[in-house]
């Protein structure tokens, strides 16, 4: 490749105490608890917008363990309070449920949320800017590069936290990542989301029950763990303690699909993909949320695989709309009112940090000592090459512990990194990245570099038993 070698001389900003890369699940947290506890904190954000993947990506459903406290509970029952989270006014009386739980909020609540509660703490948000490089020296982050519409500058800062879901800063400073699956590379499965307004769902009940051969008999994953049934569908999606639920597949329809001729090859993979369509429910009558299809072979860190794979996406996701609309009762007048902003990426780079979390960890149900938060979610890989999804679950009652050595950068004194691109094996992270864990991992990131930033210590040295007292108080012993 031929290169063009630039010569650039780039000015340097104000300093803050702590600056986080990424406004995601865990980026929002990070900053949140930063500034909280006395950190000048600094959010870089690409998008115009906080939370990643729940809100760009319109993954607005919560998945959050049962004693998970602090931030993600917080930002939970504040939507709750404005009916923007199902259950409505759950928060905190029936909590915590038996296991883990999954919480259907409003994208749009959740981005005026989450900037009302950095605000509120004090925290600078510094929207479309780009981390393009950093500034170092001898194991220290001492800035790092931004590109945005002022043009390019650093940004110093005592504490780093990488929240970017992919990496990137830790990649700029030439830390050391896992990528994919071992000897192929492979990343799971991407998909992009949409939403769909304008659905009378009492109606699409009635016609399940009717045509009970729509419906896919399966266990609900949640507090009950009960049957799907169209009366528990009637109960959860319509009354006003609603909870969430997924409804689908159509499975006669979809096998009248797949047996007709004028169907495309692309439209029976498509329903293939995922055996059939399904939907969510959100908290807001009529709307529901389409989590359909998938692209495979995606590499998230290329431009144009990542173009290509939002391209196949979004027509994947107008043809569920079309095929619901055009077959299923209820949707006769509904609408496509948006897909996602950003595509729904799973995993990308891993950063090798001090400890690096593996399968065999979850397997053992494993426990630290320098634990700062606990987990029962279940692995859920989603198959690189096609269509399926690996499961394994917790019973309700067992957890696996995350050690903050897992976000302690190998090789730098004042760089942690948080959310997706933490330190696991693929199959570990698998089960270790839902909202209500970034969200929980960031909290705690947040908590360590503010003490690191009191005390004027590096991140190795921070008082490990006040970062549990402060972010995993259930910690045993
Ligand atoms: C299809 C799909 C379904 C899922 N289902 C669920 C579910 O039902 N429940 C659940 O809880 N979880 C689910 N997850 C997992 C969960 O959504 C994500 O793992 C989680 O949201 C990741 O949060 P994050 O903060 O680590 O990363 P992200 O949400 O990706 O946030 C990273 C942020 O950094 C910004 N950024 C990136 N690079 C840069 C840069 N160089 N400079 C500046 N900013 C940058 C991005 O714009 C983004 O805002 C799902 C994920 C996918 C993809």
């Amino acid at each position: 490749m031929s290169v063009y070698r630039e010569v650039l001389e780039t000015p340097i900003g104000t300093a803050y105490d702590v600056v986080v890369a990424g406004g995601g699940s865990a980026g929002f947290a990070a900053a949140l608890n930063a500034a909280r506890n006395g950190a000048r904190t600094l959010l870089v954000e690409r998008e115009f917008m906080l939370g990643g993947i729940m809100t760009a990506g319109l993954m607005a459903k919560i998945a959050i363990e049962p004693y998970m406290t602090g931030i993600p509970t917080e930002f939970m029952a504040r939507l709750g309070k404005r009916k923007m989270a199902i259950p409505y006014d759950g928060f905190p009386a029936p909590w915590p449920p038996s296991e883990m739980t999954e919480v259907p909020v409003d994208p749009e609540a959740c981005k005026l949320l989450a900037e009302e509660m950095l605000t509120e703490a004090g925290v600078r948000i510094l929207y479309g800017t780009q981390v393009a490089g950093v500034m170092q020296s001898e194991g220290r982050i001492e800035g790092v590069v931004v590109e945005n519409k002022s043009g390019r500058s650093v940004i110093p800062g005592k504490v780093f936290i990488d929240a970017t879901g992919d990496g990137d800063l830790c990649a700029r400073a030439g830390a050391t990542f896992e990528f994919g699956m071992a000897g192929n590379g492979r990343c799971s499965a991407a998909n992009m989301l949409s939403r769909v307004a304008g659905v009378d769902l009492a109606r699409t009940i009635d016609y399940l029950e009717a045509h009970p051969g729509e419906l896919t008999r399966k266990k609900r994953r949640g507090t009950e763990g009960d049957d799907i049934t169209p009366a528990l569908l009637r109960r959860y999606a319509l009354s006003d303690q609603p909870q969430f639920v997924s409804i689908g597949n159509f499975d006669e329809t979809v096998a009248r699909h797949l047996a007709d001729l004028a169907v495309s090859e692309w439209e029976k993979d498509m329903l293939r993909l995922r055996n059939g369509i399904a939907f969510m429910n959100t908290p807001i009558r009529g709307q529901v949320l389409l989590n359909v299809g998938r692209v495979t072979g995606t590499d998230p860190l290329d431009a144009l695989s990542l173009s290509d794979a939002v391209i196949e996406s979004r027509r994947q996701n107008w043809y569920a709309y079309r095929f619901l609309r055009e077959n299923v009762p209820g949707f006769e007048n509904a609408a496509l009112i948006e897909t996602g902003a950003m595509l729904g990426v799973r995993e990308s780079r891993r950063v090798v940090c001090d400890y690096r979390h593996t399968l065999e960890d979850f397997k053992a149900r494993v426990r630290f000592d320098d634990a700062m938060m606990r987990n029962n979610d279940s692995v859920e890989f989603h198959n690189p090459d096609g269509s399926g999804i690996v499961f394994e679950l917790y019973d309700p009652g067992e957890y696996e512990e995350i050690s903050y050595r897992s976000i302690l950068v190998k090789g730098w004194g004042n760089l942690l990194v948080a959310g997706r691109c933490w330190s696991a094996d693929q199959m570990a992270l698998s089960a270790n990245r839902s909202i209500g864990f970034c969200m929980g991992m960031g909290q705690a990131a947040g908590m360590a570099a503010a003490l690191a930033v009191r005390d004027g210590v590096p991140l190795r040295q921070i008082n490990v038993k006040e970062l549990q007292r402060a972010v995993y108080p259930l910690k045993e012993g």
